[in-house]
């Protein structure tokens, strides 16, 4: 998506570690007009599917996922980071380990929210080593609902996350790519788009 690879060379910056900071319009401040256009295109490239549900993670795929909500008509569902297993049985309950804080998290969905006539589709902001993504998936698994997709607005191409979910047939659509980045010059080289120029990436591309 050409408008969010434009943003992300205006504004994104470079930090050592393989971290690309988005704070200015996607992580702390938000665009959410951009947000919006991030929907529609979620929308386009999922059209075929039965969706029924969006889930995501607190806190950074929330806003984005409420958005993109609005050109589904779905409800969202987000994991929480919980300090505490909940023993309570009402949970499905999965581990996480988070790239950018380098610990392991807790991360429920009540029972109530997730149930097997639901077709979800995972949204969240970042795609990296695809910890996240995957233990997304568990909780659908748990909850013996069905992954109809995920749609990322900025994958780390040169990560493993994308390899592994695609590897497992899921539908992975990712905004904008990032082939490589340097933190010490500051460039980042985004993977090239489909040639019909319509956004998107194509699954041959992948
Ligand atoms: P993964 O679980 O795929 O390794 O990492 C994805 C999660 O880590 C996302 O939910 C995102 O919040 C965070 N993350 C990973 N890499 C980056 C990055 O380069 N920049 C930012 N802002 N967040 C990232």
């Amino acid at each position: 998506m050409k408008l969010l690879e434009e943003r992300i060379r205006k504004d994104g910056v470079v930090k050592p570690g393989n971290v690309l900071k988005v704070d200015s319009f996607l992580n702390h401040r938000m665009d959410v007009e951009l947000f919006d256009a991030m929907g529609a295109e979620f929308k386009r490239l999922f059209a075929k599917r039965p969706i029924n549900k969006i889930l995501t993670i607190e806190a950074s795929g929330i806003g984005i996922a409420c958005v993109a909500a609005q050109h589904f008509h779905v409800p969202v569902v987000f994991a929480k980071k919980s300090q505490s297993i909940n023993l309570d049985g009402e949970s499905y309950v999965t581990q996480i380990q988070s790239f950018t804080h380098k610990r392991v998290y807790d991360v429920i969905v009540s029972k109530k929210y997730l149930s097997p006539e639901d077709h979800i589709l995972i949204v969240d902001d970042f795609l990296a080593n695809g910890c996240a993504v995957i233990g997304l998936i568990e909780l659908i698994q748990s909850a013996g609902a069905t992954v109809e997709g995920v749609g990322i607005a900025v994958e780390k191409g040169f990560q493993e996350g994308g390899v592994l979910i695609r590897g497992r047939g899921i539908q992975v659509e990712s905004l904008a790519i990032v082939e490589s980045m340097d933190a010490e010059t500051g460039t980042i080289e985004f993977r090239p788009q489909d040639p019909e120029g319509k956004g998107g990436y194509g699954a041959e591309s992948l």
